[in-house]
């Protein structure tokens, strides 16, 4: 007899973060079935990614009283002492990508110190436990964007550990070998898989 996959849930709506957790998840949880999440979007009012992540995870566990899995994690610019931080997907208010990105341009304008950083907290939540495991991925911040792939502020992130590229001209394995993400839900892949 075949044994049935345990099942866990995406706490995110996001399409991209979810093609992006499968990709690195899949491989490092193998008989795991990973269903994304259809239920309300909780109100992310935590003031940290971890704080955030968790609201996401235990939602998504309440509601579909599965196992959950949820990410928070936005870029961190040095010169701006932190923001948009946890508040990377809203920064310019319209919910858009390009519009995020324009409003960083213009805030760095006069900026020298362009050094930023990919800041990821995972979290899983279950019934008896809750992990929690965060990771960066430092870079800088371009004067113009360059690159197609990826999402959010991917055009005008520049890794520290790369060759020049942007985040958005690297492969998705690229990118998933070593973002913020990637080493965020590799850890907690770990911790979950040495249980
Ligand atoms: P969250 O869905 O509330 O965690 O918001 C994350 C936001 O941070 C996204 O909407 C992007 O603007 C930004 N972000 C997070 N991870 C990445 C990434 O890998 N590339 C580009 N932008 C990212």
């Amino acid at each position: 007899m075949t044994e049935a996959p345990v099942r866990i849930v995406l706490g995110t709506g996001n399409a991209h973060k979810v093609a992006e957790l499968a990709a690195i998840l899949g491989p490092m949880l193998p008989g795991v079935e990973l269903l994304r999440y259809e239920g309300p979007s909780p109100v992310e009012d935590g003031d940290t990614f971890v704080a955030n992540a968790l609201i996401k995870a235990r939602a998504a566990h309440r509601v579909s009283g599965l196992p959950a899995i949820a990410d928070d994690s936005g870029i961190a610019v040095d010169a701006l002492d932190g923001a948009p931080g946890i508040h990377s997907a809203r920064f310019a208010g319209t919910g858009r990508d390009d519009d995020n990105r324009a409003l960083l341009l213009e805030r760095l304008e006069s900026a020298e110190d362009r050094t930023a950083r990919f800041v990821c907290a995972a979290v899983y939540v279950d019934d008896e436990r809750e992990l929690v495991r965060s990771a960066e991925w430092p870079g800088a911040v371009l004067a113009a964007e360059r690159g197609a792939g990826g999402f959010g502020y991917d055009p005008l992130f520049v890794p520290a550990d790369g060759d020049g590229r942007t985040a958005a001209e690297l492969s998705p394995e690229e990118k998933n070998a070593r973002s913020h993400r990637a080493l965020a839900f590799r850890a907690l892949a770990e911790a979950l898989a040495a249980r």
